[in-house]
């Protein structure tokens, strides 16, 4: 049976997951528990160079510290095993081979130097990045030649100008827009290694995700993974981007804030329900910050009721956690 519900969350292991991280987990999770469905844990550690097996563990015990379980998972196994991305390199080539054949695919030669330089910087949902320009989808096949003798080429998805993809999340509402707007963009980078949108689409897919709960920061992603996705012939999932926690200067919370990994907060001897309590009163969930099991937060979970603007984490707030830890 199919269940109607599948969530996941998907963190790659580069350092230890912190209380952004585990915002996005617990929401995930109790959205999905709220509504009787399946819970994978998938370990994005595409990047082999810059994931640790440290981490990976660590990655575990801390998630099973918050209350987090999962159905499906690399400790766990399942039905669409292995739940590891460096492990699952043979589908991302079946699906690169596919949009290969239907000759969606041109190779890139572009140096990261001329990449940060080209001006047209894009409007608007992308305006993260440079927009490539589409040089080398205009090489003749004698200059690919000549080029992928001296170099390794990175893969680009050809993303026509007017191709329309409509979002319609569950917190952000319905937008519309043109994925090309962020230009063609890589699925196979020239170190060899698959891009993260190529591989969450081909995942989310064979894993038969049918929610995606993940920080705001993705959802200009959603727009290049719905049209890849629909390239391969997937349904996408459904979306939900959720606020993302940022610091008192208002930058979003990373890996390099030592103390606020979870690591860091269960060596301070933090309870799981304090930090429970105070990410549920930031979701909008609980009137004060009081300590809670996660799984007693099941029932009245609403994903609805979580603020629309990104949420700021306190430095009191670790200070608060720090007195009351039971060292
Ligand atoms: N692996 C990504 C991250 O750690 C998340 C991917 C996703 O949720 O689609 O940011």
């Amino acid at each position: 049976m199919t269940p109607s519900y599948k969530g996941r969350f998907a963190p790659s292991p580069t350092g230890y997951l912190h209380v952004g991280n585990a915002w996005v987990a617990v929401l995930a999770w109790l959205d999905a528990r709220r509504k009787s469905g399946a819970f994978i844990l998938r370990v994005e550690d595409l990047d082999e160079a810059r994931s640790r097996d440290a981490y990976r563990q660590a990655m575990i015990e801390d998630l099973r510290w918050l209350g987090i379980d999962w159905d499906e998972g690399p400790d766990v196994g399942g039905p669409a095993a292995p739940y590891e991305q460096r492990l699952r390199r043979g589908l991302y080539e079946q699906a690169l081979a596919r949009l290969q054949e239907a000759r969606e695919l041109y190779p890139c030669f572009c140096a990261r130097s001329r990449l940060l330089s080209i001006a047209s910087a894009p409007q608007g949902l992308f305006s993260d990045e440079p927009r490539y320009d589409r040089r080398c989808l205009r090489l003749s096949d004698a200059e690919r030649v000549e080029l992928a003798a001296v170099k390794q080429p990175s893969l680009r998805l050809h993303v026509p100008d007017e191709a329309l993809v409509t979002v319609d999340d569950r917190l952000l509402g319905r937008t519309t827009a043109r994925p090309a707007e962020g230009g063609d963009f890589v699925v196979r980078r020239a170190d060899g290694v698959m891009a993260y949108h190529l591989a969450v689409v081909v995942d989310d897919h064979a894993m038969g995700v049918t929610d995606v709960i993940r920080g705001a920061d993705l959802f200009p992603s959603a727009f290049r993974q719905v049209y890849l996705a629909a390239r391969l012939g997937y349904a996408p999932p459904r979306y939900a981007h959720v606020p993302l926690v940022v610091d008192e200067e208002g930058r979003r919370l990373a890996k390099r804030y030592g103390d606020l990994s979870l690591r860091a907060l269960r060596q301070a001897g933090v309870r799981s329900e304090q930090l429970v309590g105070f990410l549920l009163w930031l979701a909008g969930q609980l009137d004060r910050p009081e300590p809670v099991r996660l799984a007693e937060a099941t029932h009245r979970f609403d994903l609805a009721r979580l603020p629309r603007h990104p949420v700021v984490w306190r430095k009191a707030y670790t200070a608060w956690l720090q007195a009351h830890a039971d060292l």
